[in-house]
């Protein structure tokens, strides 16, 4: 019985391990040293342009692997490095990695992609944030329109004037800026009217929903529509299977990502990808 107690008392903890206040602590200290001591890399998830089925560009995914905690997924370790703000040098290490990336591309011939990066509300409050995207740019040599950046609505913004004047910068300097996993943050509709943005991105659950019969074929229609009256470009990520890549091309989604298509690669995985691709046009 009292075994039977003590296993249930653990098996709690490692059930919810996001929680155990023990891995958020330990998450929280090894994030310190963990760009110093190289732990972090990116993955690519190809966007494909849903018109002419060809790659549009990526999306630059971080991943962790930390030699206490194994592989700690961005969705449990974003939120702890906003926390303490090591989201700013991490989010830093980001782009310049994810523009390096797309140098590397353009150097072995494969021009015309675009990546889209990530971008923490923190980091977008900073004081040299618009600086450091475009000294970043700059530093590859690369033109502004092939940088998109995806911003979260994780926290709540209060200061839109700010981060408004910001984003207006960069948008006319040519990057895009895309509204991530619209239809889930706090206050989806109100960001529409006050945030400028010129993509959105419908979060992956409302197409994972996407059968044939269900209502949220309709809510999707809606959002795509809702997206192109405000003139911008339409993204659905997570699309895994035929009937929702169907749904969505029916619907006029601009662009598509999902493992319907491939799941996130290395860059060594992303250069064969476009060669197997390249190869399959030529012959
Ligand atoms: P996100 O920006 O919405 O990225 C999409 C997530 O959905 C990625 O998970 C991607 O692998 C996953 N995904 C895309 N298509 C499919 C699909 O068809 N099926 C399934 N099951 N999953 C799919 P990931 O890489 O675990 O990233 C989770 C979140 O972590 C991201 O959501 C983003 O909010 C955050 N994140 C990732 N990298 C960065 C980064 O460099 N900076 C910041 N600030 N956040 C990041
Ligand atoms: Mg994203
Ligand atoms: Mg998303
Ligand atoms: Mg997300």
């Amino acid at each position: 019985q009292s075994k039977k107690n003590g296993n249930s008392d653990y098996n709690c903890y490692q059930d919810d391990m996001a929680d155990d206040p023990t891995r958020k602590m330990k998450i929280e200290k090894e994030l310190k040293t963990a760009l110093d001591n190289k732990e972090f890399t990116l993955k690519y998830h190809p966007q494909y342009n849903t018109k002419t089925g060809k790659i549009w560009g990526f999306e630059a995914l971080i991943r962790w692997k930390n030699p206490e905690l194994g592989s700690v997924p961005p969705d449990e370790f974003i939120e702890v490095a906003e926390k303490n703000h090591f989201i700013i040098p991490i989010g830093e290490w980001v782009l310049d990695n994810a523009m390096r990336f797309l140098q590397d591309l353009y150097e072995q011939g494969y021009k015309g992609y675009s990546i889209s990066v990530n971008i923490s509300v923190i980091q977008l409050l900073q004081d040299d944030f618009v600086d450091t995207v475009i000294n970043t740019v700059d530093k590859y040599n690369m033109p502004y329109p092939c940088l998109e950046l995806e911003i979260t609505e994780t926290l709540m913004i209060k200061s839109f004037n700010l981060v408004d004047d910001k984003l207006n910068y960069l948008m006319e300097k040519g990057i895009k800026v895309a509204l991530d996993d619209f239809g889930t943050g706090y206050s989806s509709l109100t960001y529409l009217r006050t945030l400028p943005f010129t993509t959105l991105k419908i979060d992956k659950g409302f197409v994972g929903d996407l059968t044939e019969k269900s209502v949220q074929g309709d809510l999707i229609a809606s959002i795509i529509k809702i997206g192109n009256q405000v003139n911008s470009e339409v993204v659905a990520e997570g699309v895994e299977t035929k009937e929702q890549l169907d749904n969505l091309r029916r619907n006029d989604c601009d662009r598509l990502q999902g493992y319907y298509f491939s799941k996130p690669l290395t860059k060594e995985e992303i250069v064969h990808f476009l060669l197997s691709e390249q190869k399959q046009q030529t012959t």
